[in-house]
């Protein structure tokens, strides 16, 4: 199996983008009659739904955010207005999990399933999946989509699921069940691999042909680790219940974003213009409806508060024509000392420097401070070390310092002249704050 779908996913790029704007026609319509919150927002806006003829015309429209979903819904709201579809055609009824509080609610069609799981399936092939494969899915069971999405996937395409929900599974289901991929973040990766490792199992030898990373930002050297570690290839896919599911193909250069179901803008930091291609911006996403299709749930000019830039609109070796976008970050792990903007994969590239994983774990986390008599930026970088009294500290030290001061040279003035300090702190394993603390790792955090 090539291509899920290798019409639309080879499509040349004249027809896709003719496609994409008979989508955005039909699904502005679409939002105008049946989603309250949108039949609202464009009288209170004088927008004539119908003055929206391509993609481009999404620039006039306002952006949303996610708090303009929490003040459509309850308890702000007495219906939750973004829903689109009466209550009895609605399949399944979602809730992102907010950082922020009330979680956003998301109410999906069986249609929608299917067009969520067709995305992931393009992605599944174009990774090398295919009848046979046995994949066990260690992204979480919940009110969240991605792993239900990714077992209806494999339905499409043919293939076993072991839906773990988590990556702390034992060890026999790798010996029993044989399974030749696993879906995981990062950092459960590499801890799976020390677990199987620490009982006899060399990961190498597991017969895991391949891994799906996804569910979080990495840098491109924490990649690199767990791909040696594993001696396989890992496959990046972003995701989320909003309705992004993009995926690199095995060029690994870049996720293909799925062009005819959403779409996706890049916007300048204070969203009144779009970036070109090769510059970074916040990604802003529409759902795109086929022609006469229906949705429990749509969104347009849709802010994801994710930073990513694209790579190319040109054809990709594999074949696909969809256009390819880096790894996108989160703008709320970005941070910034004297205006310049340090994202948290900033520092993780630094800790993941080759010769420093001879002594760490890749166990970070990072913390700022300030001292408002003297002025000072105080940047305190806590790592596990298998062996803390044996750790080089000077090598870690200098490499961290080197990869910071290459990606982000203007951090260097203000590190000579003392105004920014960064300190080391090594630790056993098991030793960083994060352990301590429920849900998502926070692993750049702001004191300040
Ligand atoms: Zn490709």
């Amino acid at each position: 199996m090539q291509y899920f779908n290798p019409e639309t996913e080879t499509m040349p790029r004249d027809a896709l983008d003719t496609l994409i704007d008979e989508r955005v026609r039909y699904t502005v319509r679409y939002a105008a009659e049946h989603s309250p919150f949108y039949h609202t927002w464009f009288a209170r806006n004088a927008i004539d739904p119908a003055s929206i003829r391509e993609h481009e015309d999404l620039l006039e429209l306002p952006v949303i955010s996610g708090s303009t979903i929490r003040e459509h819904q309850p308890p702000v709201t007495n219906e939750f207005l973004f829903k689109s579809a009466p209550w009895d055609d609605i399949y399944t009824i979602h809730e992102t999990s907010g950082t922020s509080g009330t979680p956003k609610s998301f109410f999906l069609m069986w249609d929608d399933w299917q067009r969520y799981a067709e995305k992931y399936a393009r992605t599944f092939v174009s990774q090398g999946f295919g009848p046979g494969d046995r994949v066990t899915v260690c992204a979480s069971y919940g009110m969240n989509v991605g792993a239900n999405t990714m077992t209806l996937a494999a339905h499409k395409i043919g293939f076993t699921v072991i839906p773990e929900g988590k990556c702390t599974f034992p060890i026999r289901v790798i010996q029993n069940y044989h399974p030749t991929a696993i879906v995981g973040s990062v950092f459960k990766l590499i801890r799976l691999a020390r677990r199987m490792e620490a009982e006899g199992m060399d990961p190498k030898e597991s017969g895991i042909a391949r891994l799906i990373v996804g569910g979080e930002s990495f840098a491109d050297e924490s990649r690199a680790y767990l791909d040696e570690v594993w001696g396989i290839p890992a496959y990046n896919t972003y995701g989320s219940t909003e309705g992004t599911m993009c995926g690199e193909c095995t060029a690994r250069n870049g996720l293909h974003v799925p062009e005819d179901l959403v779409h996706m803008d890049l916007y300048d930091p204070d969203l009144s213009s779009f970036v070109q291609d090769g510059k970074s911006g916040r990604i802003v996403l529409t759902t795109l409806l086929p022609e006469g299709a229906r949705s429990g749930n749509l969104l347009i000019n849709y802010d994801t508060e994710d930073i990513t830039e694209v790579i190319t609109r040109d054809p990709c070796p594999c074949g696909r024509t969809h256009m390819r976008v880096k790894n996108p970050m989160r703008d709320a792990e970005t941070i910034h000392i004297r205006d310049i903007p340090i994202n948290r994969v900033d520092i993780e590239a630094g800790v993941f420097q080759r010769e420093n994983m001879e002594y760490l774990s890749g166990e970070y986390e990072a913390f700022i401070y300030s001292d408002e008599d003297t002025g000072t930026i105080t940047m305190r970088i806590s790592m596990e070390c298998h062996n803390p009294d044996t750790c080089d500290n000077k090598l870690v030290e200098e490499n961290i310092l080197s990869t910071l001061f290459r990606q982000k040279p203007s951090l260097h003035p203000i590190y000579s002249d003392g105004t920014l300090e960064i300190l080391f702190n090594v630790v056993q394993d098991g030793g960083l704050e994060l352990h301590r603390l429920k849900g998502r790792p926070k692993r750049l955090i702001d004191r300040r």
